[in-house]
Order: structure tokens, then C-alpha cells, then sequence
């Protein structure tokens, strides 16, 4: 055993001693997703690692499940002010004022009824008419009170900052890279996307985008340093009675979407916004993600339609390439 982690070293060091462009991978397990990092040079390895430590961090200090974290101590404080770190209560003030800025489609408090679907322990099932309207009750951002880094929250209420901790993940990530000197990375952290500078030859970043009828990609966007994350009714779902339920809810009914969109995915320099907004698009569905985009133009997005139709705002036509058979019915939004 020690002797295969000491040739295992060996090797990592001769990976180093090579070009200032060596490519390090690393993968963690966080935030209930595979997360895979990606950088380049000789500052790559320090910084895979700082990022790694910083992810388990931010799962423990924000897991809804986990019994240590701050979520958690907020979840179960039957209604007492419970004092956060400044990262925590300013994610938490973030996600409120999204709520109110896609008409209640983004709402953390939603957490009480995708319990009630199962998805957090893999127990799902459809829960019945009078569970989810008692739910209902519980769910609302104004249910929030941030008092500086104090948080209130009634007894009932829960949150769940599992629509937006990636892309806020993504980002300190990123910043933690940059403090080690890496100059190019790629950070995919289970559907959202975090890029680092350009490629090590000064090129742009290729990512691909998953279709979300198949386990293959519709199409590929040429990229510099940016967000690209994507909320997908495929990530994860059940099946019941031959109806298939996922995890993206809509606050409105309890029930998950059905705004027929199959993925919304959102490009941005803001790794939170991103990760709100995806979620929003997908609830809000195509009428409602052109009315937000047009009152704010800073993100753009791209929706494929239950029937495999492309939405795309203006910004998206110069980055992307769509795989041949793809990208037959795309219409754009300016
Ligand atoms: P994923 O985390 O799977 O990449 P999202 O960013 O869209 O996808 O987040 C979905 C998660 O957020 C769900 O698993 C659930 O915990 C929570 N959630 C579901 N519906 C909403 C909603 N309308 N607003 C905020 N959070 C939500
Ligand atoms: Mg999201």
C-alpha cells in the first residue's frame, strides 16, 4: 500500500517537472455531485487542492442534511435568530431578493416540499393535494428575515441553498485559483461550469452542452473566462404511475415544473446569478425567460423546448456550434 502511494507520488511530481502548461485533474464529491477540476501550469496542483479543501467547506457550512452546518442550524431553530458567517447570509440575502426578482419562481424555502417528493433522501414519491397545500403554507421568501449576519426563519420554514451554492461555489473556487496563480482552469462542478482565463495556449474553452433527450451534447460554446450552468428536468427524477417527476419545483404549486422547457442553461460573470437563474428560466419556461431577460440583459441564456426547440438570447449566436442534427428549429431572442 505505501509502496503504490509512494510510486504514486513519484509520478505526480514528474507531471509537475514537466511544461508550464501540464494539465492536473482533481474530483471531489460535494454538494451531492461528482465535481471534476481542470488547471494548467505549475500553479495547477496547489490550486486543485485549495479548491477541493474550499468545496468541502462550503458543502459542510451549507448542506440542508448535514447536521453541523449553518442551513441546518437555521432549518432547526424553531423560529430564534441564528448568527451565520458573512458568506452564508449574504448567499441567503441574494436568494431572497431573486425570489422577488422572478416573481417567486426562485424560492430557497421551497426546501419543506422537495422533502416531500423524496429527493432528499431517495425515498420519492407523489405526495397528495392537502400534504402540498399545508406545505405551501411554510414556503415564501418573506418568510426571511437577514438582520446582518442574522438569520430568522419561522418554525415550519426550511431552506435549501442547493439552486445556487454551485455557482457561488464555482466562483470563490475560481478566485481561490487565481491567489495561487493559476491562469487557466476549467471547474465543472456537476452542471455548472466555471472557466478560468483562456485554454493554455490563449484559445478559448470548448464546453459542451448535454441534450437532454440522450446522454450525448447538442452543441458546444466557444468561451473565455465566464459561468455556463444548466438546470435539467434529467438530472435527477422518478417515475410513478408512468409519469416522470423531477427536482426543480415550482413554488407555486408544490408540484415540479411543467413550463416545457427540458434544460435552461445561463452564461454570466456571475456564478450565483447563473445558478438562480437556471432554475428560474426552467420554472418560469419561455414566455418568462424572455420577459426577465429583456428587463435586465445581464446574462444570457439558452432554453431547449420539451419538443427539442432551441431559445436562444442574442448573445449566445457568436459562441455557439450546434452538433450535426441539432439546432434545426432555434429562434432568437434580442
Ligand atoms: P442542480 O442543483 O440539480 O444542478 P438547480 O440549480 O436547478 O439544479 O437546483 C435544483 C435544486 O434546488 C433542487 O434539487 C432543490 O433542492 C432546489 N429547488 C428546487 N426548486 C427550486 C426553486 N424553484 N427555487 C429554488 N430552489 C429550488
Ligand atoms: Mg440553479
Amino acid at each position: 500500500m505505501f509502496k503504490r502511494l509512494a510510486v504514486c507520488a513519484a509520478a505526480a511530481m514528474m507531471l509537475c517537472s514537466c511544461g508550464s502548461s501540464e494539465k492536473h485533474q482533481g474530483s471531489v464529491f460535494a454538494m451531492d455531485t461528482y465535481m471534476s477540476l481542470t488547471a494548467y501550469g505549475s500553479s495547477a496542483e496547489e490550486g486543485i487542492k485549495k479548491a477541493s479543501e474550499k468545496l468541502n467547506e462550503l458543502d459542510k457550512l451549507w448542506s440542508a442534511t448535514e447536521s453541523g452546518s449553518e442551513i441546518f442550524a437555521v432549518n432547526s431553530s424553531e423560529g430564534k435568530p441564528v448568527s451565520v458567517s458573512d458568506e452564508t447570509a449574504s448567499l441567503i440575502s441574494f436568494a431572497k431578493e431573486m425570489s422577488s426578482q422572478t416573481g417567486g419562481a426562485f424560492d430557497i424555502t421551497v426546501y419543506p416540499i422537495v422533502e416531500a417528493w423524496g429527493f432528499t433522501t431517495g425515498e420519492h414519491s407523489v405526495p397528495s393535494e392537502e400534504r402540498l397545500n399545508e406545505l405551501l403554507e411554510v414556503v415564501g421568501s418573506d418568510k426571511i428575515t437577514v438582520s446582518g449576519s442574522e438569520i430568522t426563519l419561522p418554525t415550519g420554514s426550511k431552506l435549501d441553498l442547493g439552486a445556487v451554492a454551485k455557482g457561488r461555489a464555482g466562483d470563490i473556487c475560481a478566485d481561490l485559483m487565481k491567489e495561487c496563480g493559476v491562469t487557466s482552469a476549467v471547474l465543472d462542478l456537476g452542471g455548472n461550469i466555471r472557466t478560468l482565463g483562456t485554454k493554455p495556449d490563449g484559445s478559448k474553452w470548448k464546453i459542451g452542452l448535454r441534450d437532454p433527450f440522450s446522454e450525448g451534447i447538442y452543441a458546444t460554446l466557444d468561451v473565455g473566462e465566464t459561468n455556463i450552468v444548466t438546470s435539467g428536468a434529467y438530472e435527477r427524477f422518478f417515475e410513478q404511475d408512468g409519469k416522470t417527476y423531477h427536482h426543480i419545483i415550482d413554488p407555486n404549486t408544490g408540484r415540479p415544473a411543467e413550463s416545457g422547457i427540458a434544460s435552461a442553461t445561463v452564461i454570466g460573470s456571475d456564478g450565483r446569478l447563473c445558478d438562480a437563474l437556471s432554475t428560474s428560466l426552467f420554472v418560469l419556461g419561455a414566455k418568462g425567460a424572455e420577459q426577465l431577460y429583456r428587463s435586465r440583459h445581464d446574462f444570457d441564456y439558452i432554453l431547449v423546448t420539451d419538443s427539442g426547440e432551441v431559445i436562444m438570447s442574442e448573445g449566445v449566436s457568436g459562441l455557439i456550434t450546434f452538433e450535426p442534427g441539432f439546432g434545426e428549429k432555434v429562434s432568437v431572442v434580442k
